[in-house]
């Protein structure tokens, strides 16, 4: 995907603030930040979103960014994390290839990263549990 700025990225053809590499994922320092220290984990292959992305990657994703917030912890001095992964462009995408944000947060910083909550009844919850049940 040559005009895809994350595979540019990932290939090394466009420079980034990398902080760890492995066969899988490319994890950089978000050139636009939230908050300071804000890190991207890229998937190397090219994949939209989470709705393309293999489950078994997503899951060794995840647990690498459990690694990687907890080095960010100990080196950053912050206490809480927003963890955020956008899919689509309604959801608020804007790079289409998969990543995901790791946003520190420090006390009184002022980010915004919030939603007002719809008031539903004990109804509309069953109706959406019923609609959603699943085996997998
Ligand atoms: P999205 O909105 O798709 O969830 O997030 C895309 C992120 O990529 C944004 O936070 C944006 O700041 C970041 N970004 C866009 N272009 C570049 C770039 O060229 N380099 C880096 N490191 N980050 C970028
Ligand atoms: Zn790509």
């Amino acid at each position: 995907m040559s005009d895809c700025i994350f595979c540019n990225i990932v290939s090394g053809a466009f420079s980034s603030a990398t902080i760890y590499e492995n066969d899988e994922f490319k994890v950089i320092l978000d050139r636009f930040p939230a908050n300071e220290g804000h890190v991207l984990i890229l998937v190397k292959e090219h994949v939209a979103n989470l709705f393309e992305i293999d489950p078994d990657k997503a899951g060794r994703l995840f647990r690498l960014a459990a690694l990687i917030a907890r080095e960010m912890k100990t080196r950053l001095g912050f206490e809480h994390m927003n963890v955020m992964q956008n899919n689509g462009t309604i959801a608020g995408q804007t790079v289409f290839h998969f990543h995901l944000h790791l946003i520190p947060r420090y006390e009184n910083d002022g980010i915004q990263i919030h939603y007002q909550p719809l008031e539903l009844t004990d109804a509309q919850i069953e109706a959406m549990r019923k609609k959603l049940e699943m085996q997998l």
